[in-house]
């Protein structure tokens, strides 16, 4: 932990890979393994979501991880936001089949629950905002969002989450068949996390 400078505010492991990815990508001079370290690494303990919106989810985490670990925190919220279901699951994406996390019972669950829904009234997409919360410093948020179309059948091995199930406008792959950087680039967090790249930079390279 000596010489980190920033936590990720997450345990979600798809989450930690991107993020991590996206900060070792713009600052390739850094030795970002050493300065950058997870929640868990850091001891930071879950923190509850008791917001209903990304971003006081996403300020909720940030905050509390450097208020504990007295570092910079970085954090995500993020969900899937269905149209035919006014933006569910949303903000209980991670929960939506009422176990936190486990990504295959919350696609399945949704599926289901757009079954009836006919093509051309399955538009959706990711949602994300971003909080950099510093000590002694105003919280940061910035966002993204990754819009497409809800399949009927899950396609393809990468992402995580909801990846197998959204095609991105203009893309014939679901975004768990995209390529990791590919999805990058196009994602509500690529979006969220380019807009903080440079108080991210500011606060490595302090
Ligand atoms: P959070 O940790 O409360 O922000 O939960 C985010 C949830 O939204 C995850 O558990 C995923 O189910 C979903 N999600 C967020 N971003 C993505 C993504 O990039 N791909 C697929 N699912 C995502």
């Amino acid at each position: 932990m000596s010489g980190a400078r920033l936590v990720l505010a997450s345990h979600n492991k798809g989450k930690l890979r991107e993020l991590r990815a996206m900060i070792a990508e713009q600052a390739p001079e850094l030795d970002v393994d050493s300065l950058v370290v997870d929640a868990a690494a850091a001891g930071a303990p879950d923190v509850a979501e008791t917001g209903v919106t990304f971003e006081e989810n996403a300020r909720l985490k940030a905050e509390a991880i450097a208020q504990e670990t007295g570092l910079a925190a970085l954090a995500d919220d993020s969900g899937l936001c269905v149209d035919v279901l006014g933006g569910a699951p949303g903000f209980l994406s991670a929960r939506w089949s009422g176990r936190h996390g486990d990504d295959e019972a919350n696609l399945r669950l949704l599926l289901a629950q757009l079954a009836d829904v006919p093509d051309g009234h399955r538009a959706g997409g990711f949602e994300c905002r971003a909080a950099l919360a510093v000590p002694g410093a105003e919280t940061a948020v910035t966002q993204g969002s990754f819009r497409g179309v809800i399949l009927r059948e899950p396609r393809g091995e990468g992402g995580f989450g909801y990846d197998p199930i959204l095609q991105p406008d203009g893309r014939e792959e679901s975004a768990a068949e995209l390529d990791p950087a590919e999805k990058n680039r196009l994602s509500h967090r690529g979006a969220a996390m380019r807009a903080m790249m440079p108080r991210i930079l500011e606060v490595l390279k302090a």
